[in-house]
């Protein structure tokens, strides 16, 4: 039980701050506690509503309730939220000017990202299946984690501020925009369809992950830990995947990167497997003689 359930309203109006977390009885919060700057109210199994009254709320976490449907639009001095694993929260408020940190990761009906919320640096976003786009607005952007979003297709290429950006398992998502001159880490593995991530300008790109991006060709020898997948290449033609093979030595991206003056080694390991691969066709046709 927290003190919302055992203390008098009289005892509480004053407070700026308040842990309520983990009560199972938890309904409501007071709308009369107005002075609360600082509301933790997550793993609340049965809260359903924070009170539009709370305006002078600064930090809220209301994450892992399951009853939690809304987070009200009247929180303008809101600078950190907390509201991941909330299975029916729909949508975020709009009106959050200040906010600069968010946590709405997990929310299995989330479908947006308000495009208002400008001064917002941290955003995580991850596994929200329904979520298709992440707004070209947040100006502020430094850090991203979306990854896990199933529908995500594109991250804009106006988010030139972020340093640091996880997108990893998204399905849908083709490429990285070289506009992200100031990243400093990118992880975007187990993206399938992924063909471009941005070149290494100035050496500020210092750690990539890109692990199971089998299109993802471009500036490969830039990047150290990229070399896996010229191996897994050589791999599905060793094991006779040869339609694998002959779909990726066909791509712009592969032949960009294979015939630049720079990769002479990439150019040799085609011409090697080109040769193998024309020494396989005879002795299978024997094969099926
Ligand atoms: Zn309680």
């Amino acid at each position: 039980m927290c003190r919302i359930c055992t203390d008098p309203i009289e005892a509480l109006v004053g407070l700026t701050k308040l842990d309520c977390s983990f009560c199972p009885h938890l309904t409501a919060i007071p709308a009369e506690l107005v002075h609360l700057r600082e509301l933790s109210c997550f793993h609340c199994s049965r809260l359903a509503s924070i009170p539009g009254a709370l305006t002078e709320l600064v930090r809220l976490d209301c994450s892992y309730c399951p009853l939690l449907a809304s987070i009200p639009d009247t929180l303008v001095r809101l600078a950190t939220l907390d509201c991941a694993e909330c299975p029916l929260l729909a949508s975020l408020p709009g009106a959050l000017p200040l906010l600069v940190w968010m946590d709405c990761s997990d929310c299995p009906l989330l479908v947006s990202i308000p495009c208002t919320l400008v001064a917002l640096a941290v955003l995580y976003c991850c596994s929200c299946p329904r979520l298709a786009s992440i707004p070209d607005t947040l100006a502020c952007l430094t850090f991203l984690d979306c990854s896990g979003c199933r529908r995500l297709s594109a991250i804009p290429c106006q988010l030139t501020t972020l340093k640091e950006l996880h997108c990893t398992h998204c399905p849908l998502l083709a490429s990285i925009p070289s506009t992200f001159t100031r990243l400093t880490l990118l992880n975007c593995s187990g993206c399938r369809i992924l063909a471009s991530i941005p070149p290494p300008i100035h050496g500020t790109l210092r750690y990539t992950l890109h692990y199971n991006c089998p299109w993802l060709p471009e500036n490969a020898s830039d990047y150290p830990n990229h070399m896996p997948s010229l191996l897994r290449l050589q791999r599905w033609f060793r094991t006779g995947k040869k339609q694998v093979f002959t779909r990726w030595i066909r791509t712009r991206a592969f032949n960009e990167w294979i015939f630049h003056p720079d990769r002479i080694g990439g150019k040799l390991v085609k011409r090697h497997m080109e040769a193998e691969l024309g020494a396989m066709r005879p002795a299978k046709q024997q094969r099926a003689q």
